[in-house]
């Protein structure tokens, strides 16, 4: 099974990129934004919780996404491997994903980076925030603390997958047909 990890910063079109990715390779889209976004449309009790961290910009505990990471890869079958995306986020979520594939005998088969600038953040999120009308695409603040809780906890990532040989970065500043045949290059 490959294990494909989607990297980068708030806005850099991870979401955009997966589903191309998915199709052509016949691998399982796992966004845990979508997946957190559909517990809070849902009204569930974890949505309630997550809803108020996801909407002040900051991350949802570590056992919450590693808990929905675990369960679609024991559920999920009849794929050529899983395209994670927004998952791993921290250290923590980063080495717990290492041990769940290493009791399967697997491991993550690359990380593929989508890097964009600060100031090119607040650009996409504001342009998406009128058409998916996400509350924490909302305000500035919200993307700023978005943009700060990615260089204090994700950020840090890069360095650990480099160490491991894993790393590929693209440039996301580019136009979505771009930054795909330079993904679909890499893999
Ligand atoms: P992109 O636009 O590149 O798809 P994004 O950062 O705008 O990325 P999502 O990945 O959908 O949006 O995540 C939305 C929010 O959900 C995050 O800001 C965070 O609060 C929460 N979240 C998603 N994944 C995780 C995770 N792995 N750990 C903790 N919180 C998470
Ligand atoms: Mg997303």
């Amino acid at each position: 099974m490959k294990y494909y990890i989607l990297f980068g910063p708030p806005g850099a079109g991870k979401g955009t990129q997966a589903a191309a990715i998915a199709e052509k390779f016949h691998l399982c889209h796992v966004s845990t934004g979508e997946l957190l976004r559909a517990e809070i449309s849902a009204g569930t009790e974890l949505g309630q919780r997550a809803a108020a961290l996801i909407n002040d910009g900051k991350l949802v505990p570590d056992e919450v996404v590693e808990g929905m990471i675990a369960s679609r890869f024991a559920t999920v079958k009849d794929v050529d491997g899983f395209l994670l995306d927004g998952f791993p986020r921290t250290l923590q979520q980063a080495e717990a994903l290492d041990e769940l594939l290493d009791e399967d005998a697997e491991m993550v088969t690359a990380v593929i980076s989508i890097m964009i600038p600060d100031t090119m953040i607040f650009e996409r999120i504001r342009g998406r925030a009128v058409k998916e009308g996400r509350a924490d695409d909302a305000s500035a603040a919200i993307i700023q603390n978005r943009i700060d809780t990615y260089h204090a906890q994700t950020e840090p990532l890069i360095a650990y997958y480099k160490a491991r040989g894993k790393y590929r970065e693209v440039d996301g500043a580019g136009s979505i047909e771009k930054v795909r045949d330079e993904i679909f290059k890499i893999l």
